[in-house]
């Protein structure tokens, strides 16, 4: 086997340490976008609910007010004029009244705690989509500072392996690209003890001969190519 070929795996361990390098801050930033757009639909569905119970409070506080003035126009009435119906009918409608407008008023509170509940969710939610933004920016700032630094040795090891595809034998070459595509990798590993480098079975002496006769053997359990290191 070529040993042009472990130079191009060598070179291809690098490229994929670099690019995983950066792919790591990408994930971060995925998940911090993911944050911010949660955070964004919570604070919509917060101005949805704090629209409703300010229509409903609204709505609250005018029966409140109706309420309020008809006990005003109550007190202003004369009972001493009042038959004894009347006046039985009078105290019917103050108590109740009196009673809706207690109900009214713990209605009321309860409903300002919810909404004090609401702005301090949206408090919340401001304040974690303002900490992955800064998060995100220092992260971006921290990739393209690595992006450029790196980018000369990505060049280079790219122009590196161009350069040796075109020495190394095509039909090895494509074996070892659709290994690659399979995921396995690396693809190329060192026969140790008789096993494969890669999944560490143990070899056949039949394998071991096909191995030292042309110099690599294609591992049955884990496809990848075993080679004798010298
Ligand atoms: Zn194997």
């Amino acid at each position: 086997m070529g040993n042009k070929l472990l130079e191009y795996q060598d070179l291809d361990k690098k490229l994929k340490k670099l690019k995983k390098e950066s792919l790591g801050n990408e994930k971060v930033v995925e998940n911090l976008n993911k944050t911010i757009k949660d955070c964004q639909t919570k604070i919509l569905e917060l101005e949805d609910t704090s629209k409703k119970l300010l229509e409903s409070l609204n709505k609250l506080m005018e029966v409140e007010r109706k309420g309020i003035a008809y006990v005003e126009k109550c007190s202003k009435l004369d009972i001493e004029k009042m038959s004894p119906e009347e006046l039985k009918d009078f105290d019917a409608k103050t108590s109740q009244t009196a009673k809706q407008l207690a109900e009214l008023d713990s209605r009321i509170a309860s409903h300002n705690a919810e909404v004090k509940r609401v702005v301090l969710d949206y408090k919340t939610y401001r304040k974690k989509i303002l900490d992955a933004k800064e998060k995100r920016e220092q992260l971006k700032t921290e990739s393209a500072e690595k992006t450029e630094k790196t980018t000369p040795e990505l060049d280079e090891i790219k122009a590196k392996m161009a350069k040796l595809e075109k020495e190394i034998d095509a039909q090895k070459l494509a074996k070892y690209k659709t290994l690659k595509q399979d995921g396995i990798f690396p693809v190329l590993v060192p026969l140790v003890d008789k096993r494969c480098g890669g999944c560490r079975v143990e070899l056949s002496s039949s394998a071991l001969d096909s191995l030292k006769n042309s110099g690599t053997h294609e591992c049955e359990q884990c496809r990848r190519i075993i080679y004798i290191e010298k």
